[in-house]
This record gives structure tokens, sequence and C-alpha cells, in this order.
């Protein structure tokens, strides 16, 4: 039987239209899955640094944190919509005066990768949503370059509310709005977090140190391994570091994987 095939016009057409896309979310850096490519590891240049597609090394996990979370009513809540229906009103800091929408998370509830990012932005605070502006397209096709979709993780933010102009979030909001994320993480129970940007990782980790050094070393978060990449906003500043991201989603999804294969 003869099959269906496109004329070789639609074809081109279809072809342009998505490398026009891929020119305006990456810039002149084209991204190619390496199943496409025939290998498993990104190809090393021999000038420039030989940064392995490896997941680092697993280490000995501690077991989970027991830390209590808060003892306000919603600490009991046992789903993500019953955590959303209890907090979305909050005004504990000012930024729940100045919100459009709480930004609460998106995403499988049962997800094995979790993301975290910094805070809403415009788009999120009008739609209620996170990373669905130009860093979250960008972000939807990083996903989809380690073959997850956007539907399969759960992506959620540092602070639920956007600060004004978005600048970064300040100590007091940070410290108002993390019991959320950690119920949010306690309900989910990723298998791995991956924390976009800095102030994700600062907030997270307790560190100083730069993203640089951070990225590509796997830490944890009472209990659940984080790795840190650029955030995708700096990445749409920043060409030069598509490069590195790309490497750390990899590793992040060979580690993904291989936490979910051990049932870690
Ligand atoms: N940047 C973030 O950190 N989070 C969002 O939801 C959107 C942009």
């Amino acid at each position: 039987m003869k099959e269906d095939h496109p004329a070789p016009a639609d074809l081109l057409s279809d072809i342009r239209s998505f490398l026009a896309g891929e020119r305006e979310l990456f810039g002149e850096t084209l991204l190619i899955d390496p199943r496409l490519r025939g290998d498993s590891t990104m190809s090393r240049s021999k000038s420039g640094p030989a940064k392995p597609a490896d997941a680092p090394a697993l280490f000995e996990l501690p077991a989970p944190a027991t830390l209590p979370i808060t003892d306000e009513a919603w600490g009991n809540a046992q789903s993500l919509d019953a955590l959303n229906a209890l907090v979305c009103t909050c005004v504990k800091c000012p930024l729940g005066r100045t919100r459009t929408n709480f930004v609460f998370g998106t995403g499988n509830p049962g997800a094995t990768l979790m993301i975290i990012g910094e805070a809403p932005g415009a788009d999120e605070d009008a739609q209620g949503e996170p990373f669905v502006g130009r860093a979250g397209q960008l972000l939807n096709k990083i996903l989809e370059a380690i073959n997850f979709k956007r539907e399969d993780v759960y992506i959620c933010n540092i602070l639920k509310c956007r600060p004004p102009g978005n600048r970064k979030p300040l100590a007091e909001e940070v410290d108002l709005c993390i019991p959320y994320l950690r119920k949010q993480i306690a309900l989910v129970k990723p298998k791995l977090i991956l924390a976009l940007g800095l102030t994700a990782a600062e907030n997270l980790l307790a560190t100083t140190e730069s993203l640089s050094r951070l990225r590509g070393r796997v830490f944890q978060y009472e209990g659940t391994p984080l790795m840190v990449t650029y955030h995708p906003a700096a990445l749409l500043r920043n060409p030069n570091w598509k490069r590195p991201a790309w490497e750390d989603v990899q590793a992040v999804r060979k580690l993904h994987d291989e936490l979910v294969a051990q049932g870690r």
C-alpha cells in the first residue's frame, strides 16, 4: 500500500518554521537530541572544557527530613489541591496585597522531577501559573529536549507571589513562603529537584557559591537529591550559557532515571 508522505514543499515549510522557533528560543545554538545523532553523550570539543553529560556519581542519601513544617491547619493538607485551597489567600507578606494571582504550582502531583524557579513574573502573575512567559517557553523546550513533557514534571517557585518589578525575593518573603514549598515537596515526593537559577539555589541550599560552581554537582534538600542549572531567563540573556545548561539537563535526566530505576 502506498504510504502518505507530505509534499516536499510542506516538509520544507515545516522544517523552516521549526528552525525559526528554535532560533527564537535558543538563538544560534541548535540543540540536537542525542538520540537523533545515534549516540548518548555530548560531543566534546578538543579545545573547550570537556564537561561530561554523565550524571554525577550517586552518593549516600540521608533519610528524608522529618522537620516539622508548620502547626497551621494547611500543614495537614493531604493533596496539592487541598493545600492550594488553604493557602491561596495568603497575605503573610506585602506581596499578598500586590499580586493578581497566587501562583501555587502546576504539573503532575506524582512527578518524579520537580522544577523550582524563583518567583512569578508578570505573565505568571496574570495567569496564575508558573513559567508561562518567554522563560517558560524556553523551559518547555529544554524539558522536551530531555524527553519530558511539561505535564510530566511538577513546576513551582520559591515565592508564590510576584515581587514588584520582578525584583529579587527578600529574605523575609522567602522565610514566610518557603514552608508552602516544603509542604509541596512533601506531597509530591519527587525523586529529584532541579533548581533553576541562583535565587532558587541560594534559598534551597543556604549557599553563597556562584552558579558556575553549583552546577554539575548533586546536593540534597531535606533528603531529596537536588541539582542546579541556569535559569531560562538568564539563558535568554546570555546565549553562552546554553551549552553548559544543555549538559546540566542531560545529567539531570540521567540521574533522574537512575533514581527512579533504583526506587530511591
Ligand atoms: N521566572 C521564575 O523564576 N518563575 C516563573 O514562574 C517565571 C519566571
